[in-house]
């Protein structure tokens, strides 16, 4: 799959990075800088915001999108962000170069509906108690209302740990690489929730075949808006990069055992 001069699915392992919720402008753009020199393709940031508290801050909407596309301006990195309502599909399109459904969207139905039509990628989240098949219901959505460009994205799910925010379904990656053509993406800062943990869940993530990662970043995590708990300095997420380097030739070995391996069940 395409998005400008990235090909997501292929040969590359795909590195999105930028804070949870876009907060201003020079927040995202000493991220966004120092993210594309560590080696990341598409920037993260959510303008607008699902929280599980009305009292929370829900994102900066249009004027986030507004920042995010300066950022792309200065930087050439192709932008990714959430939708959360069908009503505001048109304008996040006008900005984004992919839609971003997030776990708590990932049931809605008239969401990824008006997704088919929308022009652009769509990257689409693992609800937190939703099966593959579940997930893989949810792409069938947007792919039959004609758009073909979904990838899919494991986040951790909700089980009976807590040492964790959600657990890593490391297993979710070969499985959906087995039995889909789509892209497969993991995001260990949703399934971590301590930065400690972000950095070695993303290295299982490439070696057991993920296309790419989806990674939150901030200049001063503990002022972040939202899940500074979870996201890596901009220096850490450099040292991320590197140590992951000498395990990009194990991502392609596994690869190739995976769709051996053939289906499920
Ligand atoms: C996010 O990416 O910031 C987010 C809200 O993730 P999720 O939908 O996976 O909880
Ligand atoms: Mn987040």
């Amino acid at each position: 799959m395409r998005v400008g001069d990235i090909a997501i699915g292929g040969d590359e392992f795909i590195v999105m990075a930028g804070p949870c919720a876009v907060e201003s402008e020079q927040q995202l753009l000493d991220t966004a800088i120092s993210v594309v020199r560590a080696g990341a393709r598409i920037l993260r940031g959510g303008a607008y915001k699902p929280r599980s508290s009305p009292y929370s801050f829900q994102g900066l909407g249009v004027e986030g999108l507004k920042i995010l596309s300066k950022a792309r301006q200065h930087t050439g990195l192709a932008i990714v962000t959430e939708v959360m309502s069908e009503t505001d599909v048109e304008v996040v399109a006008e900005y984004a170069d992919i839609m971003q459904v997030g776990a708590r969207s990932m049931e809605n139905f008239s969401l990824l509906e008006r997704l088919g039509t929308c022009g652009r990628p769509v990257l689409l989240k693992r609800g937190m108690t939703a099966t593959l098949e579940d997930l893989l219901r949810s792409a069938q959505f947007v792919v039959a209302c004609g758009n073909p460009d979904v990838i899919l994205c494991e986040r951790g799910i909700r089980t009976f740990e807590t040492a964790t925010r959600n657990t890593f379904d490391v297993a979710a990656v070969p499985v959906l690489k087995t039995v889909s053509h789509l892209p497969v993406i993991v995001d260990p800062s949703h399934a971590a929730g301590v930065r400690a943990l972000v950095p070695i869940l993303a290295r299982a993530a490439l070696v057991v075949g993920s296309d790419g990662l989806l990674v939150e970043v901030h200049p001063q995590p503990d002022n972040a808006a939202s899940d500074g708990d979870q996201s890596l300095t901009l220096e850490q997420f450099d040292t991320m990069m590197r140590d992951l380097d000498p395990y990009l030739g194990l991502r392609q070995a596994s690869d190739k055992s995976c769709v051996a391996a053939g289906g499920i069940n």
